[in-house]
Parts: structure tokens; C-alpha cells; sequence
């Protein structure tokens, strides 16, 4: 409890140690609450009452429940310090930066967006006694289940669309990340109607049987490809939709005549935004040989100052790993790049000195693509950057990934980077800048990466059934 005895954020999402799963501090180790550890047949309630809180949340039209949503994110908004903080010990990303305050900010905003987008009937054929107009009902009970990079901002990314159109929603975040998802449902909570959103706060287990449960109308699925898959499996037999925002292993390519300096701080954020924990960074960077040296030197020189450490220091801007898994992987990928050869540049070792789980940031040059720092998405602070000569064969490959999330073209002109991005396979392709996200602008992965988009009209399109009425 706080000192004034009202419940924190953290005290209302905790259960008493006998009860939960301790949930560590990302940078410390040490455990800052407990979660509830939900079991099926929580599960099972929880569907239940989404079910039968679902005729009566549709009923409520769309300007009702566009006001609630406004004031979810007013609330939001009100709430922001609590929230971050919250976060940034959970998650591990600093305060500042493109951070946890970012991410609380991002959360208001999208909510605010899937309030105001509007998706009128459309229609889609008119004769002289003939007209066909499509209408957008829900869809039912819409199942979230998310990962632990951005744990906040993903779930409002699923849950805010679902409810604006009519649906309700179960989310079940990431074992390693539940207390911030409990956190924002709670204030979502405040404003709305008893079984509209539930939290189901349990193992992989728990996100097995969501997806798989007869009770559901549509997943929206953010994880790992593997993950993905599963899912897929599932919904042969429930038949539920699916939205699938699944890995990347994001190429970036600069082309000749950059001026760098002017890329500089994008390119570097494009690679190590969320200490390079996040879905669509750039993960492959190919840089002409022409510009090459001083590219990796500008990335190196940022780097080697860029403050990393314990989040809620105000000074810092980069982070741990979130968890022992991730940070083997990264440590893995950079020593596998050391002993084929590769120059690391900078970093390349934990910063032991810092906590647990941090990594330096990490820039590897002379690496060709075979290694599995380049083949293998990394999801860390490590940044492979490649030499290429022939444009044509950058792009081919920064194509031959299966996967196809993000890509991005770094150039002085704006005419060859368009034509240079025609030719990326992946759902966005950024110019001067990679992984920017807005509420309006659909989201969304190509081959592996996933399929279906968020945000904007196309997001709720994407939570909705549609229907033709036809006469
Ligand atoms: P993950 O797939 O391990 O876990 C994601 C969620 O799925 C967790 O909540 C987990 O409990 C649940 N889950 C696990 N097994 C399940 C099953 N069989 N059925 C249903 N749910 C199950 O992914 P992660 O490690 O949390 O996240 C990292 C991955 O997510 C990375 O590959 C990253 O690129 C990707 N990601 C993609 C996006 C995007 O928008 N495309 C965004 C963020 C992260």
C-alpha cells in the first residue's frame, strides 16, 4: 500500500505470495508482486462471461461506446506516471526515450483512435433496381494474446478496436509481463460494463486453451512465428479469425551518396528502440561499400554513449533483456558472429556491472549473410551491419528472409528510395526511417511475419464480421 493507504496500480493487480507467480524486476531481479497464476477453468468462467456481457455491449452502438473508450483514455492519461513506472521495473525499458512513457502515451493515443475511426456501410454495387451495401457487426468474444516486448501498447493495439466494434475481449498477456497488462485492464475496467474485458493472467498452457477454446470468435495473436503456427492448428477446429502480427528480421538498405550524418539518429533508434526488443526493428543492416566505414563508425561512436542501465533513472535510455531467455539468444547470435570471423565494433559482452540481464550495446561489421546473426532474428542490442556492392543483390537479399515484417531504404533521394522500396518484400517499407507506427496507417506483416493488418479503418475492419445487404 502506499503511504495514504489508497491502492497503487501494483497493489490491486497482486495477490498475496501463496497465490501467485513473483514477477521480477526487470533490471534488479528482485520481486515486485505476485500475479495471479488463472487456470482453465478461469479461463472458461472468463469466455463465459464475455459471452453473455456481448448482445448488450453491441447494443450500445457506436457513440456510447466511443465516448467510454475516450474516457479510457483520458483515464489512461491520468494515470500515465503510474502506469510507466510500472512498466519500466516490469518490462525493463527506461522511463525516457522511445520507453515506457512513450509506450503509455502510444496507449492513450491508440485508444483514443479506435474511438474516433469511423467505418461506415459501404457500398459496394448500385444498379437502377439493385443495391449491395456492406455493414460491419462484431464479430462475439475476440481473444488477445500478446508478448513481452510491449506488453501495454499491444494490448490496447487488440483490445481497443475489439471493443469499439461491438466485440468482448479476453486477454492474456505474456507470462513474463502480466502485472502492466493487469494494470491497463484495470483502468479499462473503470468505464466499462462487468465481463466486457476480462485478464487472464496464466502460462502458455492458459494461451494454448484461449486460442483453442470453442467459445471464440477470433484471435488477435502477437508472438513469435512458432507461436503463430499454433494457433493457425487451432482455429481448424474453432474456426475462430485470426490476426497474426508474428516475427521479423527487418533489413534496412543505405544506399549510395547517403548523407549519414542526416540518417544518423533514425537508423540508430530504427535498430536499438526497446534496447532492439521490438517487433518490426531493423534487425539486417546491407550499407553500400561507398558509405560503409562510416556508417558502422557513426552507429559505433552512438553506441559506445548511448546511457544504458536501470529504468527508472531518468539519464537512461536503454535497458536490460527482459528475460534470461532473450538475453542467451542475443549473447548466442553475437558469440556465434565472433567466431565466424566478424568484427565486433563495439560492446559485444553483458554489462554484468549494470545487472543480471543487460548486454552492451552491441554493432558487428565484416558479417555476411549465413551467419545467424543475420539469418536469425536477434531481438536485442546487437546490430549486424553488411557490406554490399550490387543494389540489385542487397535487395535480393534483404528479400530472402521468410520473413517480411518491416524493411526500410536509407537514401539522399527520395525518388530511388521509392523505387527501392517497391522491390522489398514486407508488409511497410519506411524511407529515413524504420518501425514508425501511426494510428492511421495500417500494420502489418507478409509471409512468415504473419497476416492480417491493425489500426485505422483496415483494424476494424479486421475485428468485425462483415455482412452484405443486398437487394
Ligand atoms: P511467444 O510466441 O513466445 O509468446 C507470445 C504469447 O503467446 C505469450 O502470451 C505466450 O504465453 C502465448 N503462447 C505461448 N504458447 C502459446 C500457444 N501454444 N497458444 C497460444 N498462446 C501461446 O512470443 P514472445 O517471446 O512473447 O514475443 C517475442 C516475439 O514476438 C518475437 O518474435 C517478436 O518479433 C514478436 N513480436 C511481433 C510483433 C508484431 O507486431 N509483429 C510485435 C511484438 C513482438
Amino acid at each position: 500500500m502506499s503511504q495514504t493507504d489508497t491502492p497503487t496500480l501494483l497493489d490491486s493487480v497482486t495477490v498475496p505470495v501463496e497465490q501467485g507467480r513473483a514477477i521480477p524486476d526487470a533490471a534488479t531481479r528482485e520481486t515486485i508482486g505476485y500475479a495471479p497464476v488463472h487456470t482453465v477453468a478461469d479461463l472458461d468462467a472468463a469466455i463465459a462471461s464475455a459471452r453473455a456481457a456481448q448482445p448488450a455491449w453491441s447494443a450500445l452502438g457506436h457513440a456510447q461506446r466511443s465516448r467510454i473508450l475516450n474516457s479510457i483514455a483520458d483515464e489512461i492519461e491520468a494515470n500515465a506516471e503510474e502506469l510507466a513506472v510500472l512498466l519500466s521495473r516490469e518490462q525493463g525499458k527506461p522511463l525516457n526515450g522511445p520507453n515506457a512513457r512513450f509506450e503509455v502515451g502510444a496507449c492513450a493515443v491508440w485508444t483514443r483512435d479506435a474511438a474516433d475511426t469511423v467505418l461506415e456501410p459501404e457500398v459496394v454495387f448500385e444498379a437502377e433496381d439493385s443495391r449491395a451495401e456492406i455493414h460491419y457487426d462484431a464479430l462475439g468474444v475476440v481473444g488477445a494474446i500478446g508478448p513481452w516486448n510491449w506488453p501495454m501498447m499491444i494490448s490496447v493495439w487488440q483490445i481497443a478496436p475489439s471493443l469499439r466494434m461491438g466485440n468482448t475481449v479476453v486477454v492474456k498477456p505474456s507470462e513474463y509481463t502480466p502485472l502492466s497488462v493487469l494494470a491497463l485492464v484495470e483502468i479499462f475496467n473503470r468505464h466499462l460494463p462487468a465481463g466486457v474485458l476480462t485478464a487472464v493472467s496464466g502460462d502458455r498452457e492458459v494461451g494454448a486453451a484461449l486460442a483453442a477454446h470453442p467459445g471464440l470468435d477470433k484471435i488477435m495473436f502477437t508472438g513469435s512465428t512458432a507461436t503463430g503456427r499454433r494457433i493457425v492448428e487451432s482455429s481448424a477446429h474453432n474456426l475462430a479469425r485470426l490476426t497474426l502480427e508474428l516475427g521479423g528480421n527487418d533489413a534496412g538498405i543505405v544506399l549510395p551518396g547517403t548523407d549519414v550524418a542526416a540518417i544518423a539518429d533514425d537508423l540508430f533508434w530504427g535498430c536499438f528502440i526497446n534496447t532492439g526488443q521490438t517487433c518490426a526493428a531493423l534487425k539486417r543492416l546491407y550499407v553500400h561499400d561507398s558509405v560503409y566505414d562510416e556508417v558502422v563508425d557513426t552507429l559505433a561512436g552512438m553506441a559506445a554513449a548511448v546511457p544504458m542501465g536501470g529504468g527508472l533513472d531518468e539519464g537512461n535510455v536503454l535497458g536490460p533483456l527482459q528475460n534470461e531467455k532473450q538475453f542467451e539468444i542475443v549473447s548466442r547470435l553475437v558469440e556465434d558472429a565472433r567466431a565466424r570471423g566478424a568484427r565486433v565494433v563495439v560492446g559485444g559482452e553483458p554489462a554484468t556491472d549494470l545487472g543480471p540481464l543487460f548486454y552492451r550495446a552491441t554493432v558487428v561489421a565484416d558479417i555476411e549473410d549465413g551467419a545467424s546473426l543475420v539469418d536469425e532474428e536477434q531481438f536485442g542490442p546487437a546490430i549486424p551491419v553488411i557490406k554490399y556492392t550490387d543494389l540489385d543483390d542487397a535487395v535480393r537479399r534483404a528479400n530472402a528472409s521468410q520473413q517480411g515484417l518491416g524493411a526500410s531504404v536509407w537514401s539522399s533521394d527520395p525518388d530511388e528510395a521509392v523505387e527501392v522500396a517497391t522491390r522489398l518484400q514486407a508488409g511497410t517499407v519506411w524511407i529515413n526511417q524504420h518501425g514508425a507506427l501511426n494510428p492511421h496507417i495500417p500494420f502489418g506483416g507478409t509471409k512468415q511475419s504473419g497476416y492480417g493488418q491493425e489500426f485505422g479503418v483496415a483494424g476494424l475492419k479486421a475485428v468485425a464480421a462483415p455482412k452484405v445487404i443486398s437487394r
